[in-house]
C-alpha cells in the first residue's frame, strides 16, 4: 500500500497466463470514501483476489463507494456486474464507453460495417471476411457481457484526481492524475514490459479516429507532466517513466520509417504492407496488426510522406515527392 498526501492507492494484482502478465486493479482509500478504480476480469481469481484485498485492509464489498473505469476493455470492467448485484453503488467512466459499455446493439451493428469497410479498402480480402464474421457473432454474443447498472459520464476532476482524457488503445480512455504528487494511474496507456496497442475504432459517428497519432499525443502529454510514478493496468509498477516513454516514441518512428521503406519498394496496400511486415501474425493476430499497419500508415500520411489514391475501391500508398 502506497500513501500520498490524504489518500492511499492499494493494488489488487492478479496474475494471469498471458504476455500482459498481470491484471491489476486499484483500491483508493479517502477520508469515507473507497473508490475501485477498473475492475480485472470476469474470472473467480480476480473475485477472490478483490475479497483479499479488501480483508487484508480490513475493508468488505460493502466500503467501496464508487467504481472509476479507465476504459472499457473487458479486462478492465470484468466484475462490475458481480460488484454492483451486491451493492448498487456509482459507476463512472468516459462518456464514449458508455454505449461500448452497455453493448449498444445499434453501435455495435455499425462497428462491424465499419470493420467491413475498413478492410476492404485496406485490401485484405478473405483474412478481412473472416475477421468481419467473427466481429458480427460476436455482436449477438456481447449483450451478456453488457453493464447492467447506469454508468455516468466523469468529469474533469475526480476525487483529488484531473481526469486526463488519453485516446489511442480506446477511445474512451482516460487517466487519473495526482497534479500534487505526480502519480497516475493510468489504465493501459503506458505498460512496462509491453507497448500499448493503438486499436482501430470508429468514434460514435462511425468515423475512424487517427488512434496511432492519438495515442502518440497521449503519451507525449504525460510525458510533459513529469510524472514520478505510474500504476498500470497490466505489470509492474513504473517510476518515473520518461525513459519508457521515449522509447515508445522512437519505437514508433522506427516502425514507421520501416513502413516506408516496403512503400518505397512499391508495395501499396495495407493488406500487402501488413504480410510483409509482420508475415504470419497477419494471419494469427489480424486484427492487432491491422490496427499497427493502418495506425503508422496514417501517421505517416499525417506527417506527409506518404499519400493515396484508391483504384478499384482499395487504398494504395506512395511517397511523397
Ligand atoms: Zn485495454
Amino acid at each position: 500500500m502506497k500513501e500520498q498526501g490524504d489518500y492511499q492507492i492499494i493494488p489488487i494484482i492478479v496474475d494471469v497466463p498471458t504476455n500482459l502478465k498481470t491484471i491489476n486493479f486499484y483500491l483508493i482509500k479517502r477520508n469515507h470514501s473507497l473508490v475501485l478504480v477498473d475492475a480485472g476480469l470476469d474470472t473467480d481469481d480476480c473475485w477472490y483476489a478483490l475479497h483479499r484485498t479488501l480483508s487484508e485492509n480490513n475493508f468488505s464489498l460493502q466500503d467501496i463507494t464508487e467504481i472509476v473505469l479507465t476504459h472499457n476493455h473487458g479486462d478492465h470492467v470484468g466484475l462490475v456486474n458481480r460488484i454492483t448485484s451486491l451493492q448498487p453503488i456509482p459507476i463512472y467512466a468516459h462518456k464514449d464507453a458508455i454505449p461500448r459499455l452497455k453493448r449498444d446493439n445499434s453501435f455495435f451493428e455499425m462497428r462491424v460495417d465499419f470493420f467491413a469497410e475498413l478492410y476492404k479498402e485496406m485490401g485484405c480480402g478473405d483474412a478481412g471476411d473472416k475477421q468481419v464474421s467473427y466481429l458480427r457473432k460476436a455482436v449477438l454474443k456481447g449483450s451478456k457481457n453488457a453493464i447492467h447498472s447506469e454508468i455516468a459520464p466523469i468529469g474533469s476532476s475526480h476525487l483529488r484526481f484531473k481526469i486526463m482524457h488519453v485516446p489511442g488503445h480506446a477511445p474512451d480512455h482516460i487517466a487519473l492524475y495526482d497534479e500534487t504528487d505526480h502519480i497516475l494511474i493510468s489504465g493501459d496507456v503506458l505498460l512496462h514490459h509491453i507497448s500499448s496497442n493503438a486499436l482501430i475504432e470508429p468514434d460514435i459517428s462511425g468515423h475512424r479516429m487517427p488512434t496511432l497519432i492519438q495515442h502518440k499525443q497521449s503519451i507525449e502529454g504525460i510525458l510533459a507532466l513529469s510524472v514520478n510514478l505510474v500504476y498500470p493496468g497490466h505489470g509492474i509498477l513504473i517510476d518515473e517513466p520518461e525513459r519508457l516513454i521515449k522509447a515508445r516514441l522512437a519505437s514508433i518512428e522506427r516502425k514507421a520509417a520501416r513502413l516506408k521503406d516496403l512503400i518505397q519498394d512499391g508495395i501499396s496496400t495495407g493488406a500487402e504492407l501488413a504480410k510483409h511486415y509482420y508475415k504470419n501474425l497477419y494471419d494469427t493476430q489480424f486484427s492487432l496488426v491491422m490496427s499497427e499497419i493502418i495506425g503508422h500508415l496514417d501517421y505517416l500520411e499525417n506527417e506527409k510522406q506518404i499519400n493515396r489514391v484508391k483504384i478499384d475501391g482499395i487504398w494504395h500508398y506512395r511517397i511523397n515527392n
